[in-house]
């Protein structure tokens, strides 16, 4: 069965796309059967994994309307090692027309559902907002993974999204939980960022991640080559960040 995983934060640009696709390699390369599912219309998780978000036959929005299966619009990604299902401005549409339709939080879910024992993990990188697609990624995950800087309201930040996740868990997903908070761009000299961090751990335990996600030029430039550090340049600080990252997922999931 397929580890379902949400990565999400209400708040835009904290690293959200960088920790999916990275995690995704991350995952392909320790030998687990990936697909990434793009849901932000952005696109940035689709191009940053080698797919180009302006020749998709089939996308995100196609199975979200169900005129299309996972199976025929996602492609796998010979140099990421993992498959994708893309999205670009497109989807920004189905937010309208999902609206009127039935079951219209469900539809990733019952997407997924087919494709279950295709993956050993999906992971699905969600847009900076609580949207209908997002309900869409939380309605089909079991967890969700926040990725965080260690700034000084990252703290405040999280109280709408684990509120959020309550919520869901209450009323449509009975199995979302937090899996853990994932701290990225962390710059070990900022004396804030370690209090932050610190403080973080005694809120939330064991839902901390081991693993820090350093702040590393090396994971900011490799999407404009359209890849994941991981991929590009698999010996920076950042990318062997990852990679232990995707090691610790795996060691977590008996004990989730
Ligand atoms: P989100 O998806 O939450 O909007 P992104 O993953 O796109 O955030 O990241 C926002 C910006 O920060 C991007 O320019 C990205 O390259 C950069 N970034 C993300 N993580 C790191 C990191 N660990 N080190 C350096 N830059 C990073
Ligand atoms: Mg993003």
């Amino acid at each position: 069965m397929a580890k379902i995983f949400c990565v999400a934060n209400q708040k835009g640009g904290v690293g959200k796309t960088t920790s999916a696709v990275n995690l995704a390699a991350g995952l392909a390369k320790v030998g687990q059967r990936v697909l990434l599912v793009d849901l932000d219309p952005q696109g940035n998780a689709t191009m940053g994994s080698g797919v180009d978000k302006r020749q998709l036959e089939l996308s995100v929005y196609d199975v979200l309307l169900e005129s299309a299966s996972i199976q025929e619009a996602s492609i796998f990604s010979e140099k990421c090692g993992y498959h994708v299902l893309g999205a670009n401005r497109e989807l920004a549409g189905a937010e309208v027309e999902l609206v009127d339709l039935e079951r219209r939080d469900q539809r990733l879910k019952a997407a997924l559902e087919v494709v279950d024992k295709d993956f050993d993990f999906v992971l699905i990188d969600c847009p900076p907002s609580l949207s209908m697609l997002t309900l869409n990624g939380l309605c089909a995950a079991h967890g969700v993974i926040v990725p965080m800087q260690c700034e000084y309201f990252a703290l405040e930040g999280l109280t709408d999204l684990v509120n959020t996740i309550k919520q869901v868990h209450a009323n449509l997903n009975p199995d979302l939980k937090i899996i853990g908070l994932l701290r990225v761009m962390f710059d070990p000299r900022i004396t804030l960022q370690q209090q932050v961090s610190e403080q973080l751990k005694s809120h939330f335990g064991d839902k901390v991640f081991n693993t820090v996600i350093p702040r590393n030029v090396r994971l900011a430039e490799a999407p404009s080559y359209g890849l994941p550090g991981v991929v590009f340049d698999p010996s920076a600080k950042g990318s062997q960040a990852f990679v232990e990252f995707a090691k610790e997922l795996v060691q977590r999931i008996p004990t989730l």
